[in-house]
This record gives structure tokens, sequence and C-alpha cells, in this order.
């Protein structure tokens, strides 16, 4: 009895194609302040360690904040 040897030949498998597309911006800028979550406008943002506020006011709150 000799066993037959079934050669996959040319097995077409596709690989697995991505389907989730990636939604999230890369770079999103940061539009709220980080505080009170107000919207901040163009003019009138308190920049401080790299993060907006509205206002220094705002920049106290945030990080006198506990977790
Ligand atoms: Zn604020």
């Amino acid at each position: 009895m000799a066993e037959q040897e079934t050669k996959t030949a040319t097995a077409e498998v596709k690989p697995a194609t991505p389907q989730a597309k990636p939604e999230l911006p890369k770079a999103e800028e940061q539009t709220n302040c980080l505080a009170c979550n107000k919207p901040l406008k163009k003019i009138k943002r308190y920049y401080r360690d790299g993060k907006y506020y509205c206002a220094k006011k705002c920049w106290r709150n945030f990080i006198n904040k506990p977790r």
C-alpha cells in the first residue's frame, strides 16, 4: 500500500488585509483647556509645559489638582 502524498502545491493563502482604518489623526492640536475643558481661543490661551490652558488660573488648577 503506497501512501499518496498530496502535495499542497501553490497554496494561495491570502494575507489578512487589515480593514481597520486609522481614524485618529496623527497630531491632534489641543483645542480645549485641560483644566476646565473650555474651547481655547486662538488669541487668548495660556501656554505652559507644552500644554494650553485658557488662563493661568486654569493652569494652576490643573497642576494643583491631584490625579
Ligand atoms: Zn480653562
